[in-house]
């Protein structure tokens, strides 16, 4: 290293500014509401801080607690924790999925379901979705089905469930594995049943933004114990169970901590409560915007309880005189937050079209890609502001109607 190198100025990896006003990270101004509430209770805190107190920080009896409550709180019966919801997936993947599969999984959504994927050395096979549930349309991946396929890979986008029983029965003709990511669907139900009841594997993330958060973390779910077994070696290096430093697996460390964990059991317990307050807070909005011709607001998949991660609507585009981008200005001068997950298809982004050769078209996806917002739905919301929030839009539409 030579004098050079001193003088080298600290490179800056905090998140902009912007992404952590999205993120509710920063308030922008006292009036503005945010799209995102993440604050911690001293609930959480206490939890945490009980742990730091112990010295016990590491994978232990916290996180067996959170498994087990995780499991009975989503219908499953094992669970087990890691250290994100990307690597839940990369977990779930690694025994189901094998280098030069193809999987299919929807061309909408956030690129980690994807990206995992081409991670195993398999190929994603991009399925358009539907334009009401936002999730796969199981009658496109039947038609993209090749001689490789061994997998279905089913988002359940927004907290809403994808169309379980169509996806099953895809599964079930085609003799095809199925994973589903609920990173945005802690608790939601599909035929009055926990969503970690059905598939091979359920993955769900704890990021900051999710409905519910230990900083980072997230979990895997499934009713099969021997995949459960082969998950938790996966997660700590393929050491088996009780025999230190004899590895019988190719593995990772994907563990979560404790503290994490004290802080997911804590934020657990207040779901429930604030799941019905982001239903009711969705319920108010698609009441007030529903005379509202510009604006299509969500409707859950049918047969599903969906968990409102995000209240998303969709923008008539061809009846009104700007685009969602505006659209959003507009309402953030309003003092309304939105957020735009997602921009751009999965399948159509930089490193998806340099990776996968054949690009086939995905309409609604690039469709929704163009239309959709997402407004402010989560639990700490006042009706009053609920109120304002569909005023807002209301007001921009009209403003903006073609
Ligand atoms: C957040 C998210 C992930 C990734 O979870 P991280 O905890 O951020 O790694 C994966 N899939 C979907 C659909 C997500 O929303």
């Amino acid at each position: 290293m030579g004098a050079t190198s001193t003088k080298r100025q600290p490179v800056n990896i905090a998140p902009p500014a912007s992404r952590l006003a999205a993120e509710g990270g920063v308030p922008v101004s006292p009036e503005m509401i945010p799209v995102v509430s993440a604050r911690l209770g001293e609930s959480e805190i206490s939890a945490a801080v009980e742990v730091l107190r112990s010295g016990q920080l590491r994978q232990g009896r916290k996180c067996a607690e959170f498994e087990r409550e995780f499991a009975a709180a989503t219908g499953a019966e094992f669970a087990l924790t890691t250290c994100n919801g990307t690597t839940a997936l990369q977990l779930a993947y690694e025994p189901i999925i094998g280098p030069g599969d193809d999987v299919l999984c929807p061309a909408f959504g956030f690129i980690a379901t994807a990206s995992m994927i081409l991670a195993r050395g398999a190929r994603p096979i991009f399925c358009d979705v539907d334009a009401r549930t936002f999730n796969i349309d199981a009658a496109d991946a039947q038609r993209r089905i090749t001689p490789r396929t061994t997998a279905v890979v089913a988002t359940h986008l927004y907290g809403n469930p994808a169309d379980i029983d169509a996806v099953e029965g895809l599964a079930d003709r085609c003799g095809l594995s199925v994973i589903y990511d609920a990173a945005q669907s802690h608790l939601a139900t599909y035929r009055g049943r926990g969503i970690g009841a059905f598939g091979h594997a359920v993955t769900y993330s704890f990021y900051p933004t999710k409905n519910m958060t230990t900083g980072e973390g997230g979990m895997v779910t499934t009713n099969d114990g021997e995949l459960a077994q082969r998950l938790a070696l996966l997660r700590d290096h393929g050491m088996a169970p009780g025999q230190r430093y004899h590895h019988v697996a190719l593995g990772y460390n994907y563990r979560l901590t404790d503290v994490a964990a004290a802080i997911g059991l804590a934020q657990l317990r207040l779901l429930p409560e604030r799941t019905a307050k982001r239903r009711a807070n969705a319920e108010r909005l698609s009441r007030l915007l529903a005379q509202c011709p510009t604006v299509i607001t969500p409707v859950p998949t049918e047969g599903a309880g969906h968990v409102y991660h995000q209240y998303a609507i969709r923008l008539r585009l061809d009846r009104l005189r700007c685009d969602r981008d505006e659209f959003a200005r507009l309402l953030t001068a309003e003092n309304v937050g939105s957020a735009t997950h997602y921009p751009r298809a999965i399948s159509d982004q930089p490193i998806i079209t340099e990776l996968v050769a054949d690009r086939a078209p995905m309409p609604v996806s690039e469709q929704l890609a163009r239309e959709v917002l997402c407004l402010p739905v989560h639990h700490d919301l006042t009706d009053d502001q609920v109120q304002r929030i569909a005023e807002a839009v209301a007001r921009v539409a009209e403003a903006m109607i073609a």
